[in-house]
């Protein structure tokens, strides 16, 4: 049968779009850290829209699991089959065209397969800008960013990806395309059906096309690292930095001491950046239509300000626009080092911004009551309320022994998340990593209005089966 349904695939798309070798498949199977892996009965690279609603027809026909895949860097395994061989991962890297920009309208619509830094690139050669930067955005798709309702560096500005999409074109798990490429900003007719695919996980369809936001591109962005003593203080200054700035702010990203030294460690070309070691730091910046003069005038005045008030220690103020530049490759290589450094016990979590830092002194002292010498790795969109709290073996032992603690403390500061009212995920989704989690956190009622939607929208559960919901 498997080879039937494979012959059927090749007629569809073509032999070197079907790949069914180990060595072939190798990028597809395994995530951006290498580190999970899976099996896939093959590897369709489809090339349009009608290819991909082909092949979710043949799949129906032969009852194939489907799992669609961007770029591969989600990281809590939604991108990936699971172990049987059975699954057919859908690729959709072939399909990475723009195909149309509105200038007026500020507008862009595009295929999902394409990459979010070519993204920029196309809108960067209109004069404009798409508003969401993240580390992965090298590898990242519109696809994947949509049904992980993304999030990045800019959302205190600009919002998550759900924010900045006006419509999808999707194909359904009958095989039927839905277009649904509006570029409307207001459309109030119904039930929004983007915005059940957006966050979906690849576990209600398979987005084909999009409609994005764009913005004029600013004149010149700025960033300044400010040091100090804890992330109390960094509330109080991001509470300062927003009357001051206003919508001029588009980051406001903190960094603990632990980060910058795992850079300095790894990556020497990155050294710590202040003159003596300071608990946290606040990673933010300013974006403005004026001038490059009027961007530093604010920027001095805010740091001016923010040290008259005490609230901050230290600034390091960028003489250059590299060296502004420069602020974000140190933050872009904190999950580098972590890469170097090892396995460590990650959450992705978010709080009521007003509470994160009750939440880090509580989750450190249960951390280190249960494993006194771990190293604890938080940085995050404090803009957001999003802390990346990571948990590291101690020094001089093995990450892998470490890892064994894994449910523990994962279950640790879950538990702590959910009675400070804050989620489990923030921006990288449930996958099939947490799915298990989901279950203690959400209430039944939701669970059960969730499976009500995939039920209705994908019957016999051929997308992403597994992933999101038990
Ligand atoms: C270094 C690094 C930094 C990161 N920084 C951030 C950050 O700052 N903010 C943030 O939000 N995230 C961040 N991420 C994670 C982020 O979720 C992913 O980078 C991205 O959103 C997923 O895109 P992708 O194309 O790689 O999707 P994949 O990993 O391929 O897939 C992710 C999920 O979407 C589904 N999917 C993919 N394409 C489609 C489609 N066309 N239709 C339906 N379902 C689909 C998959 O089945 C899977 O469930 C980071 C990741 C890395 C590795």
């Amino acid at each position: 049968m498997s080879k039937d349904f494979l012959v059927q695939l090749c007629e569809l798309i073509g032999q070197p779009f079907v790949l069914t070798e180990s060595s072939d498949q190798k990028k597809y199977v395994s995530d951006w850290f290498g580190r999970a892996s899976g099996k896939a009965i093959a590897v369709a690279r489809p090339s349009s829209t009608q290819e991909v609603a082909n092949i979710v027809k043949l799949c129906q026909k032969y009852q194939i699991s489907i799992v669609p895949q961007g770029g591969n860097t989600g990281l809590v395994g939604g991108g990936l089959p699971d172990n049987s061989g059975k699954e057919l991962v859908l690729s959709l890297e072939r399909m990475n065209k723009v195909r149309t920009i509105d200038l007026m309208g500020k507008t862009i619509t595009v295929d999902t397969g394409l990459i979010l830094a070519n993204l920029h690139q196309s809108a960067k050669e209109h004069g404009m800008e798409f508003p969401l930067t993240m580390g992965s955005q090298g590898s990242a798709t519109i696809g994947g960013m949509l049904s992980t309702n993304a999030g990045g560096t800019s959302v205190v500005r600009y919002g998550n990806a759900r924010d900045l999409c006006l419509g999808l074109e999707v194909v359904t798990a009958e095989g039927e395309i839905w277009n649904g490429l509006r570029t409307l900003r207001k459309n109030n007719t119904g039930y929004d059906l983007k915005d059940l695919y957006i966050g979906a996980e690849g576990t209600l369809g398979i987005i084909t096309g999009a409609v994005l936001k764009l913005i004029p591109t600013p004149k010149v962005k700025l960033s300044a690292l400010l040091s100090l003593e804890s992330p109390s203080a960094a509330i109080s200054l991001l509470e300062f930095v927003q009357n001051k700035a206003n919508s001029q702010l588009t980051a406001f990203e903190l960094i603990s001491d632990t980060c910058l030294s795992l850079v300095d460690h790894y990556f020497p070309q990155y050294s710590y950046p202040f003159a003596s070691k300071t608990p946290y730091c606040v990673l933010l910046e300013i974006s403005d239509t004026e001038s490059e003069s009027h961007a530093f005038d604010l920027l001095n005045s805010i740091l001016e300000e923010s040290i008259e008030k005490a609230l901050i220690t230290d600034a390091i103020i960028p003489q250059s626009i590299m060296q502004s530049n420069r602020f974000w490759e140190i933050r872009e290589h904190i999950p580098l080092s972590q890469v170097e450094d090892g396995k460590n016990v990650k959450h992705d979590i978010s709080l009521p911004i007003s509470l994160i830092p009750t939440f880090l002194e509580k989750a450190r002292l249960l951390v280190l009551e249960a494993f006194p010498s771990a190293r604890i790795i938080d940085f995050g969109h404090l803009g957001d309320g999003n802390i990346h709290y990571n948990v590291a073996a101690p020094l001089h032992s093995s990450p892998e022994e470490f890892m064994q603690n894994k449910a523990t403390i994962n279950d640790m500061i879950h538990e702590l998340v959910h009675d400070m009212d804050g989620s489990i995920s923030a921006e990288h989704g449930i996958g099939a990593n947490k799915a298990h989690e989901l279950v203690k956190f959400k209430s039944p009622i939701e669970l059960e209005l969730m499976r009500q939607i995939k039920n209705s929208l994908d019957p016999r559960g051929i997308f992403n089966p597994h992933k999101i919901l038990l």
